[in-house]
């Protein structure tokens, strides 16, 4: 374990890039990356790799930077990359952030602004923070440790073998990409950019938390079209888009929606709906962590679909289905040294880790599809996508760490 001072230069940083504005926009189809600010950070840390010494640096104007490190030994070793997004959720505010930084945290309540505070009794994480260096919101809008945490972890761990020579390691590449959160990450990411074999997303939550499987996930749009009359006149001949929509979204049950379900269970999640009494959209997000499950919840939605049909003679239902993102566990399974790499790795710098689930997915789990698996890294981060998010940098520290002892594994 190097004595490099991660705990400064990862506070410098995500302080730097914490206040450009990156919210990315879900609304935004035809753009890419969906918002402004994104380029602006991208073209920063760009800027800074290059200052860093590292030469070979892309810059994908849709919305991507790669920054491959050489290999400094003679042997052949496996390129790895490590990898996190730009962009900042849209749940609460994601812009204008005010991070501030509470020094030797005394274990007390945070006051965020005169309406909002932090405080331990609800956040239990805090409580184990007592003495640490954390970072906070102004209560106004979510503080991006999801994921600008991320970013800075792999910027420093770059800083560090950039003045390190004598530190030998293969091809390491940083690869940051921009809308993560809208879910399009990478849906133009070009796979040539980048010669890693295995990759990690740095992009988790608390301390220690390490992640190899997540969701399948779908969506399914579900169209009605109803018969359109007078009113005055409407019996027997009218047929209501609307209605039909409502009974359809009361056959799918509330007990398997994101707010009851937790753990290995999944859900139906509508996430939209659009309608006049001519023409209704709903769009549901199908989870699973199970692919089988997956696709027999696919086919409830369109038995209940065709009941619905039956109920409302003269309309209309149609569904599509579009597969989001697959369950990386079975791809990173059948490469046992991937996992390994994360876990021998904690061994020697004596960090205790906690396998879990992701109730979600990264854009590592789009990667893992694409035939890189990539597990994914916590960041330090809590709270994620609220005004209560906070970051606690002694985390951050133990993910660099981590990733630096990652490096050295694989020159093993
Ligand atoms: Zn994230």
């Amino acid at each position: 374990m190097s004595n490099f001072p991660y705990h400064e230069t990862i506070l410098k940083r995500f302080l730097r890039y914490a206040v450009v504005n990156t919210m990315s926009d879900p609304h935004v189809s035809d753009k890419r990356p969906t918002t402004d600010g994104q380029l602006e950070l991208l073209e920063m840390l760009a800027k800074e790799v290059k200052e860093l010494g590292i030469s070979d640096v892309t810059f994908d104007h849709k919305g991507y930077v790669v920054a491959r490190i050489p290999s400094n030994v003679d042997k052949e070793v496996t390129p790895i990359g490590f990898m996190a997004h730009v962009d900042t959720a849209d749940d609460v505010w994601g812009n204008d952030v005010k991070p501030r930084v509470v020094t030797d945290y005394d274990g007390g309540v945070i006051i965020l602004n005169d309406q909002y505070v932090l405080d331990p009794s609800h956040n239990s994480d805090l409580t184990h923070q007592v003495g640490s260096t954390i970072v906070v919101t102004d209560g106004t809008t979510l503080l991006g440790a999801d994921d600008k945490s991320g970013v800075a972890i792999i910027m420093s761990l770059a800083e560090y073998l950039m003045s390190h020579d004598e530190v030998k390691h293969g091809i390491v590449e940083l690869i940051f990409t921009s809308d993560e959160e809208t879910g399009g990450g990478m849906d133009a990411f070009d796979l040539s950019l980048i010669k890693a074999k295995v990759c990690y997303t740095i992009d988790g939550n608390g301390g220690g938390e390490i992640e190899g499987e997540c969701f399948n996930a779908a969506s399914v749009k579900v169209e009605f079209t109803g018969v359109p009359y007078h009113l005055g006149a409407a019996r027997g001949r009218l047929v209501n888009s609307v209605s039909m929509a409502a009974t359809f979204m009361n056959a799918i049950p509330r007990s398997e929606s994101p707010e009851a379900t937790d753990g290995r269970y999944g859900y139906y999640s509508v996430d939209d709906i659009k309608g006049t009494i001519v023409h209704t959209s709903l769009l549901y997000y199908v989870r699973d962590f199970d692919i089988n499950r997956l696709n027999e919840r696919i086919e409830t939605l369109k038995s209940v679909g065709q009941t619905v049909e039956k109920l409302f003679p003269g309309g209309k239902v149609t569904l599509s289905s579009h597969f989001s993102y697959a369950n990386m566990a079975d791809k990173i399974k059948e490469q046992p040294e991937v996992m390994e790499s994360i876990f021998a790795s904690a061994k020697i710098i004596h960090l205790p880790l906690e396998e879990k689930i992701i109730r979600g997915g990264t854009d590592g789990s789009r990667l893992t599809s694409l035939g890189i698996p990539t597990p994914n890294i916590f960041t330090g981060g809590h709270n994620i996508h609220s005004r209560y998010e906070w970051l606690s940098i002694s985390q951050a520290v133990d993910a660099a760490r981590l990733v630096e002892e990652i490096v050295h594994y694989w020159v093993k």
